[in-house]
């Protein structure tokens, strides 16, 4: 499937002239000319990529940056006119990814977009699935499974296995472990954590006979894979 770029860009001549670039390096591109208009669309969840002018007649591109970041983290290069440090400085705090000064070679902009690709392709691959000692924990499918067998964890068995494994090498404490798993304003036993680590050790360490979870004496757990 083709990725999908929003172009939102008053200047006809520089819209259509990126679209038709864009459109041949294999992208599949929609303008939109106006801050309201662009804002609108970017808000539909369709693109993969925003390219955003920052005088924009209707709302200015910032403004449309800071709306859009209330719902959404797709990847925003920001169009600055040349010198324009404070737009630059503006649209990074806003939540730009990156900034392109105009006029600008379209190998660069080709450049950058690649960048970003490559960025966020790596991030997906680095959050979603966690590793620790054979098992595996695939965040997008909820699931956990080890030797290629599904381990049923309830909800809080799992965010305590996930903080863990999150933290691979690292010593949690109980308080710590607490506020994850159990939320920062949970009142109650303060071995909570230790029932829940007793249940995943039922689970994981017997049943595949490894040892999982390492208790840390006066401080907390860890999952110790060096
Ligand atoms: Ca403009």
């Amino acid at each position: 499937m083709a990725v999908k770029i929003l172009l939102i860009e008053d200047e006809e001549k520089i819209a259509r002239f990126t679209e038709l670039e864009l459109v041949h390096e294999g992208y599949e591109v929609e303008k939109a000319f106006d801050g309201r208009t662009g804002l609108d669309r970017a808000e539909s969840g369709d693109f993969d990529l925003i390219l955003l002018d920052i005088m924009l007649p209707e709302l200015s591109g910032l403004e449309v940056l800071r709306r859009l970041r209330r719902t959404s983290d797709v990847p925003v290069i920001m169009l600055t006119a040349r010198d324009a440090v404070m737009d630059k400085v503006s649209g990074l705090d806003a939540g730009a990814d990156d900034y392109i000064t105009k006029p600008f070679a379209i190998e660069e902009l080709l450049a950058r977009i690649r960048v970003i690709f490559k960025k966020r392709n790596k991030d997906e691959r680095e959050t979603h699935i966690l590793e620790a000692k054979g098992v595996v924990m695939d965040l997008d499918r909820h699931e956990v499974t080890c030797r290629g067998e599904i381990i049923q964890l309830n909800h809080r068995e799992y965010e305590l296995v996930k903080t863990l494994m999150e933290n691979k090498n690292y010593v949690m404490n109980r308080e710590q472990l607490m506020n994850d798993v159990c939320g920062y304003n949970y009142v109650g036993e303060s071995n909570v954590i230790d029932v829940y680590v007793r249940y995943i050790r039922a689970k994981i360490d017997d049943h595949f006979k490894m040892k999982f979870i390492t208790t840390v004496r006066g401080v907390g757990y860890a999952i110790k894979d060096e």
